[in-house]
């Protein structure tokens, strides 16, 4: 009994100082999931979003849209390479730190994270600073929409990556102002815009300054 007496805080201490030093408890203050940062080490990586840690798990960057690489019978985007390129030089081979969001997964089961370097660069934020990225807002993950959203003008505004040699079309666009997509006036789901959500573009250029991501449907490998 006695012993037990001795066992229990040391326990207790022990558990309370590794809580600490792995950094849980600002996350439980905030009321963020348990252990919401974590160390990995990146073995490949896929393109300019998407990379796979040593225990094959694979992550998608949030707030962020990087030109496709091929894949099934799709062609690259333009950019695609080059932003793949970049990515690998930033994390490959690397211990990196991953912060989460609200959501853990994607549909296709892949974890969603903001993906720090050890020395404190956001990578999420340098492919979009470099121009090898877009922004791309999905709610309820908006922690960095804002800090990313500035990157991307920065960028905008200094012509980097896929903002060079920037052509518009003439066209009209329908952005939403829930969902941060735009389309084409044409597409389906432009169409079911409510009034009090709907903005009008004349421009791609405005919309992409503005936060608003290309619809997948009807802008598809468009930039
Ligand atoms: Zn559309």
């Amino acid at each position: 009994m006695r012993k037990c007496l001795f066992y229990l805080p040391v326990f207790f201490l022990t558990v309370f100082f590794s809580a600490f030093l792995s950094g849980f408890f600002p996350d439980f203050l905030s009321g963020r999931p348990l252990f919401a940062h974590e160390r990995c080490y990146v073995k490949w990586v896929n393109d300019g979003d998407t990379i796979v840690l040593a225990d094959g798990r694979h992550i998608r960057y949030i707030g962020i849209n990087a030109p496709e690489i091929d894949h099934e019978n799709k062609k690259a985007e333009f950019f695609g390479y080059t932003a793949k390129k970049y990515n690998k030089r930033l994390v490959l081979s690397k211990t990196v730190r991953l912060e989460f969001d609200k959501e853990t997964h994607d549909r296709y089961g892949r974890i969603l994270a903001y993906v720090f370097l050890n020395n404190g660069v956001f990578v999420n934020k340098v492919m979009i600073e470099k121009g090898y990225a877009y922004c791309l807002s999905r709610r309820p993950n908006n922690k960095y929409d804002q800090v990313l959203l500035q990157s991307q003008r920065d960028a905008m505004s200094a012509k980097r990556g896929i903002w060079r040699n920037w052509k518009e079309k003439k066209a009209r666009y329908w952005g939403n102002r829930r969902s941060k997509r735009f389309h084409y006036s044409i597409c389906a789901f432009g169409k079911k815009i409510t009034r009090e959500n709907k903005i009008v573009f004349l421009r791609k250029w405005d919309a992409f300054w503005a936060g608003y991501a290309p619809c997948k449907k009807c802008m598809a490998g468009e930039k």
